[in-house]
């Protein structure tokens, strides 16, 4: 949703204050919150008012607007309620969402799994959404009245269709009692375990991966409920000899100028061990030698560069340039 949209969907001009568009959500969060509205699109609509009007309270014109709704922030619904004298029949109180810190944590890969991918099982202290309450902190209880059975709702039939309806005896007045298994925090400490599947070819500079809304429970939000982030810094094990370039797998060899000239075959490292490199005849110095779908995901390949060893000063040219037995034996041993 744009900002735009969020005057339209707030029904007022794009002209409005933000004093404005709080007066106008306030009157829509009323008609159309869920435990008053019963129509079946009431709860998408209201979900919508909500984003719209957190929207336009954290717009800045002169901002790049990046901010990321649900995860920090946002308006608390009880805030509302009471500055209006209460809903009937709303009771379950939506506890502030809380300021809680990201979650960091280390995760070692191989460069094979950084090549294939892997999934790593992580574990992290953290505060969990507390089950019996569901994050409230407290649970709606009995109320007393004898008309709606303490449920401060009363349902009708007409025909197919089923009604509810504030209880008229009273009043959908909601009594709740602090949840006993969180205290009444909503949240209680543990452990949490996720499956992350690692993404391939994970680059040194670019290795912080962002698992959003999955860390410390924060409380709910009228967009869900509403956790901290993980940040997991991915560090990939060197293997010998092998580096990584986009999706290929860099490795180099060096060879004498005559076997250049001649051809010869060079075992080399790869992701699945050593295999033979077939270096053609006149290869120069920094051609590639390809093989192929040892690179990410096997997509990519492994090139082999291969460094030309020429003679560096002249009589190393000029034993070079002497035919000999020990050059012919040489090629023999190379070559096989
Ligand atoms: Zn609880
Ligand atoms: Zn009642």
């Amino acid at each position: 949703m744009d900002i735009k949209e969020a005057y339209t969907t707030l029904e007022i001009p794009d002209t409005s204050s933000k004093e404005e568009a709080k007066k106008a959500f306030k009157k829509l969060a009323a008609k159309l919150h869920p435990d008053v509205n019963k129509e079946p699109d009431a709860e998408e609509k209201f979900k919508r008012v909500n984003e719209a009007q957190q929207i336009i309270e954290n717009y800045d014109p002169n901002a790049p607007t990046n901010v990321q709704w649900g995860n920090v922030g946002g308006i608390d619904l009880s805030d509302i309620i009471s500055s209006m004298g209460g809903f009937p029949g709303f009771g379950r109180q939506k506890k502030p969402v809380r300021q809680m810190h990201d979650i960091y944590i280390d995760q070692t890969i191989s460069f094979k799994e950084n090549i294939l991918g892997s999934t790593k099982e992580i574990s992290f202290e953290c505060d969990l959404r507390c089950d019996p309450c569901n994050g409230a902190g407290s649970k709606a209880i009995n109320n007393g009245c004898a008309k709606c059975g303490g449920k401060g709702t009363i349902i009708t039939r007409q025909g197919f269709a089923v009604m509810h309806s504030t209880c008229p005896s009273c009043r959908g007045k909601v009594d709740a009692q602090s949840c006993l298994a969180c205290s009444g925090n909503g949240y209680v400490s543990g452990k949490k375990s996720l499956s992350v599947n690692i993404p391939t070819g994970i680059s040194p500079d670019k290795n912080v991966l962002k698992l959003g809304n999955v860390g410390h429970f924060t409380g709910d939000t009228m967009l869900g409920q509403s956790y901290t982030a993980v940040y997991l810094n991915v560090k990939i094990e060197q293997q010998d000899g092998l580096t990584l370039d986009g999706d290929d797998v860099i490795t180099r060899v060096s060879i004498p100028l005559l076997d250049a000239l001649q051809g010869t075959v060079k075992s080399v490292p790869t992701i699945d061990g050593y295999k033979d490199a077939i270096i053609p005849e006149l290869t120069k110095n920094g051609d590639n030698v390809v093989l192929p779908n040892l690179g990410v995901r096997r997509r990519g390949n492994e090139r082999v560069i291969v460094n030309v060893e020429y003679p560096t000063d002249t009589k190393a040219l000029a034993e070079f340039l002497k035919p000999s037995q020990d050059n012919q034996g040489h090629q023999d041993r190379e070559i096989k």
